[in-house]
């Protein structure tokens, strides 16, 4: 028959002595009873592991004569503390680079009298340690981050401010109060919060693709407190806590305004270079151009005939066309100088080369060939063409009274004429006998227009 209590249920039977030596070998670490004078009453398994010393002797050994002086004068001074001051006593300790933490309680007597106290110890060795390397590490972080002259921040997972450093402060003219607990977006121009809200997409793809972790690098406007907002070049990762979720982002920030002005300095200094160069190959151009031309009538001068006549011909032999050349010279043009002055003669030179380009065609080349002779080459002209187009030139300066201030000049030319095929087949010749017929125009009156006849076929014994 069992005891049954006064609340009807079994009576607890009394905890015996290996219960409660049970008990306390089941407390983790050191667990000791020692009396005020430091007397081991009770201990646990583990102490005598260590101590190194076997239960039987353990009990009964005075606490204090297993430390050094120094030692068991601490301890006698926390076992003294819990006594006195009735509550439990916790101390954290170092010993031969061991970390301990002890807790003393005190055990009260039926009377309320503290005779024993409950000593409790713990090695913390790898715990502190471990917190030892994450201050060092935080430190160190610390170090870097407020002495560099990068601005440097950390963001939690809602991207709102939990850390910026000194720099970021500097550059930006704000306090940490005005920026700590602030979302980092409100820190951008419109244009930069698209600018980062497309590197949180690119983010979010780089997690899908496996790829956590990866710092991302990026250049967008930032803010100031006041003036304008600056450029700066971003370089943030994330922080993933165990279950791979985004708890922290750090960032470092750069100010690449200075380097994006250079750039665009660069790029305008590019854009004129670019400019100029062109401008260059437009002067070049018309300086090659001024080189091929007269200046006083606007007409091609000789160089440009001597570089552009065989082209012709040629092509005018390839393609099977004629070609025919006349020779113009104005008739006593110098008496005009003589009689009304240069200018005038100048003038004089600048109506007559506007009567050559009047109805010229796209290809005809006219030239002002010497002083006041000019040259017209007429590809795909047949002789009696270029006879007709010759007259008409004659007829029109014929009938123009050419002005000069108070002067009127009039004035006759001469025109000597030679075709391909009819008269020949190179340059040289061609020019030879234009110049020979302005000649025969010369010596047979002058206002008048001279060519050669086509050379008659010979005639020979096959032919018959
Ligand atoms: P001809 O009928 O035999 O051709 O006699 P001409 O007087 O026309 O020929 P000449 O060769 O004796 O004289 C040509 C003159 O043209 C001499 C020269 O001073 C003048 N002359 C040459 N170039 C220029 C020029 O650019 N401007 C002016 N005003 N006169 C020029
Ligand atoms: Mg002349
Ligand atoms: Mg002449």
């Amino acid at each position: 028959m069992s005891a049954v209590g006064a609340s009807g249920h079994p009576a607890t039977p009394p905890t015996t002595e290996a219960e409660l030596q049970a008990l306390v070998n089941a407390t983790p670490g050191v667990s000791l009873l020692i009396d005020l004078q430091g007397t081991i009453m009770c201990a646990n398994l583990q102490s005598t592991t260590h101590f190194g010393i076997p239960m039987d002797r353990l009990i009964g050994t005075n606490v204090y004569a297993l430390f050094d002086e120094a030692t068991a004068a601490g301890r006698r001074a926390i076992v003294r503390q819990a006594e006195l001051q009735r509550v439990p006593v916790v101390l954290e300790d170092e010993r031969n680079g061991m970390y301990f933490r002890h807790s003393l309680v005190p055990a009260f007597d039926p009377d309320g009298v503290v005779r024993r106290v409950a000593v409790f110890a713990e090695n913390i060795t790898e715990r502190t340690k471990a917190q030892m390397a994450l201050q060092a590490s935080e430190e160190q972080y610390r170090f870097l981050a407020e002495n560099t002259a990068d601005t440097v921040w950390r963001l939690d997972s809602r991207m709102c401010f939990t850390y910026v450093n000194g720099a970021y402060l500097e550059s930006t003219g704000f306090s940490r109060d005005e920026i700590l607990g602030r979302s980092v977006m409100e820190f951008f121009t419109p244009e930069g919060r698209d600018i980062v809200a497309g590197m949180m997409m690119k983010r979010k793809q780089n997690e899908a693709a496996g790829l956590t972790n990866a710092s991302l690098r990026f250049e967008v406007p930032h803010i100031r407190k006041v003036g304008e907002p600056y450029w700066v070049e971003i370089n943030s990762n994330p922080i993933y806590d165990t279950s791979g979720a985004i708890v922290a982002f750090n960032g470092i920030m750069r100010d690449i305004h200075e380097r994006m002005q250079y750039q665009q300095k660069l790029e305008e200094a590019n854009r004129q270079l670019q400019e100029q160069l062109q401008e260059n190959v437009a002067l070049h151009a018309m300086l090659t151009e001024q080189t091929l031309r007269d200046p006083l009538t606007g007409l091609h001068n000789r160089r440009y005939l001597e570089e552009t006549l065989p082209r012709e011909l040629s092509r005018a032999k390839r393609v099977g066309y004629p070609m025919a050349l006349v020779m113009v010279d104005l008739d006593h043009f110098k008496r005009v100088n003589d009689t009304y002055g240069h200018p005038t003669g100048d003038a004089v030179l600048k109506a007559m080369a506007s009567i050559l380009l009047h109805g010229a065609r796209e290809g005809d080349i006219i030239c002002r060939f010497g002083g006041e002779e000019f040259l017209v080459a007429l590809p795909n002209m047949t002789v009696e063409k270029a006879l007709a187009r010759a007259k008409s030139w004659q007829s029109t300066l014929g009938k123009t009274s050419i002005q000069y201030g108070a002067f009127s000049v009039r004035i006759t030319l001469s025109a000597g004429i030679s075709a391909f095929p009819d008269n020949g087949a190179d340059v040289d010749t061609l020019l030879h006998l234009a110049d020979e017929a302005l000649y025969r125009a010369k010596a047979n009156g002058r206002n008048r227009v001279e060519f050669d006849a086509p050379q008659p076929l010979p005639v020979g014994p096959l032919a018959l």
